[in-house]
């Protein structure tokens, strides 16, 4: 067994898109560092998260509209589904994006002499050391001065009975070239689970052709968003023809490669559904469990996340977490951004005393199902649980000139005010292009924006985003009645 021992100004575990802003950044400030890396080089996001679900969704779309054009006059088409060259294609994608945004950088880097990759489970032994064990075997002692925990999260496996003699899959389905992923189209789906895996997959699959079932334990979809966005999206994925059930608790699961059963009590009902297959989207767990964290002192959550100060400081002061991994400590949200933006931050403050503090208050996010879902800012419910004295509105999306004149009028769009100030404290909209739209929001909010610089502000017309300026009239004026572009 080969054993050898490194320094590093910054040990970093995990080698995902918060880990390359923290090891760049520490290149930058002249220091090295060393990412570990147990499953494939960039983490979940390229792998198995965003990049491959965007790349199949945006293939999905395309079916479904040749299928269902919006437009009298359209004839429907159907396109003919390769699956495994669907799926060929998107291992091709991954591959280059990976070579493309990361292993060709630490090539350079390295050129400079800053980051070093270690393949391998990563485990500290002290407060400065991990053991990695490597694919042969062998071990490497790595020692930095400084280190990051940014080691991500895993799809969270419920206790469930049968499950352990149950095969299933998670979103880990999407990976490439790894032994979880998915190369042949179910013919059905039972998905576990109401959040936006769930959703997303399950109208991806439904519109390759799979029959999918949708099963979530609570009274709606989207349990976190504003109820407005769950009860619409729901609407719209079961004319879609996704059979989706709430108030769903599953007590049993069984079954083999022929097929799945599901048994669960569905508003007090027993009901039994069959699948070919069982896809597990029950959330994520942070990869905590086996990392020496116990050992070392570092303080979880009751989540099993890393606490973390506004410095993303651990416990112990000279550790660091970021992305995924702190879950929603520092009211952080998990996503790629996120992490990619607070890696550099944990850099500075390790290895330069930087002292910058975080700011989770301001982070839009996106559903990429069709319409999308895109929010930032506080729901109605947190509004009011945080003490604002708020003002509510949400509106149609038929009202917006865009979605008439491209025929798609599906959504809804919700703002939330402080009412003495007006002052704008969430967007949430769920449409066609949310996930654009939701730029001119968060910037609203990040200086302060009122319903009034909303109204005032002349949009392109007709663009989507002219739903923030009319939800923002929506206050004082029935916006279904107004003149084209009027304020
Ligand atoms: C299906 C899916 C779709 C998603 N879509 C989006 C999207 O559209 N937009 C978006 O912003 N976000 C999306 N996300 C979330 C996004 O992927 C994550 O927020 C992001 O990848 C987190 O980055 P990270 O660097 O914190 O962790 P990760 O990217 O998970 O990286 C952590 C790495 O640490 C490694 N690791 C863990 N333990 C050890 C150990 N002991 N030793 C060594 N290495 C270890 C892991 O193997 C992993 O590669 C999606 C996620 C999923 C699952």
């Amino acid at each position: 067994m080969q054993r050898e021992r490194e320094t590093y100004d910054l040990l970093i575990l995990g080698s995902g898109s918060t880990s390359f802003a923290a090891a760049t950044r520490a290149r930058e400030l002249g220091k090295t560092a060393v990412m570990t890396e147990a499953r494939t080089l960039g983490g979940t996001c390229v792998n198995r998260g965003c990049l491959p679900s965007k790349n199949l969704i945006e293939a999905a779309r395309l079916v479904y509209d040749a299928a269902h054009p919006l437009y009298p006059g359209l004839t429907p088409a159907r396109l003919d589904i390769d699956f495994p060259a669907l799926i060929a294609q998107k291992d091709e994608l991954i591959h280059e994006y990976r070579q493309q945004h990361y292993t060709s950088l630490l090539e350079e880097q390295e050129d400079s002499a800053g980051v070093a990759v270690v393949h391998g489970r990563a485990e500290l032994v002290d407060p400065h050391t991990a053991e990695v064990r490597m694919p042969d075997g062998s071990v490497r002692r790595l020692r930095g001065e400084q280190v990051v925990i940014a080691t991500g999260t895993s799809p969270a496996v419920p206790d469930l009975a049968g499950l352990t003699e149950t095969p299933y899959l998670t979103s880990d389905l999407l990976s490439s070239g790894e032994a979880q992923e998915l190369t042949e189209l179910p013919s059905s789906l039972v998905i576990l689970g109401g959040g936006y895996i769930a959703l997303e997959l399950g109208q991806l699959f439904a519109r390759l052709g799979a029959a999918v079932t949708i099963l979530e334990r609570s009274g709606r979809i989207l349990n976190e968003y504003e109820p407005e966005i769950g009860i619409a999206l729901t609407d719209i994925l079961r004319a879609e023809g996704i059979h989706l059930v709430t108030r769903a608790q599953v007590e049993l699961v069984s079954g083999d490669a022929s097929g799945v059963q599901v048994y669960a009590t569905v508003r007090d009902q027993p009901q039994e559904f069959r699948a070919a297959r069982l896809l597990l989207a029950t959330g994520r767990r942070p990869n905590t469990a086996n990392l020496g964290l116990e050992r070392v002192g570092i303080r979880l959550d009751g989540h099993s996340a890393v606490m973390v100060d506004e410095y993303l400081r651990t416990s112990v002061p000279h550790i660091w977490a970021a992305g995924d991994v702190i879950g929603r400590e520092t009211e952080s949200q998990m996503a790629t951004p996120v992490g990619a933006h607070d890696g550099g931050i944990v850099a500075e403050n390790a290895l330069a005393g930087a002292k910058r503090t975080v700011d989770h208050s301001v982070v839009p996010r996106a559903i990429f199902t069709d319409p999308q879902v895109a929010v930032v800012g506080v729901t109605d419910r947190e509004a009011n649980a945080r003490g604002f004295d708020c003002q509510c509105n949400t509106i149609p999306l038929s009202v917006v000139p865009r979605a008439g004149a491209i025929r798609d009028t599906r959504g809804v769009i919700k703002m939330v005010l402080e009412r003495p100030t007006q002052r704008v404290l969430g967007v949430s909209m769920l449409g066609a292009q949310a996930s654009e739209v939701i730029h001119e929001a968060a910037m609203a909010l990040r200086f302060g924006a009122t319903a009034d610089d909303f109204i005032d502000l002349i949009h392109v017309y007709p663009t989507m985003a002219e739903a923030l300026k009319l939800v923002a009239i929506s206050f004082t004026k029935d916006v279904s009645k107004l003149s084209c572009c009027a304020s």
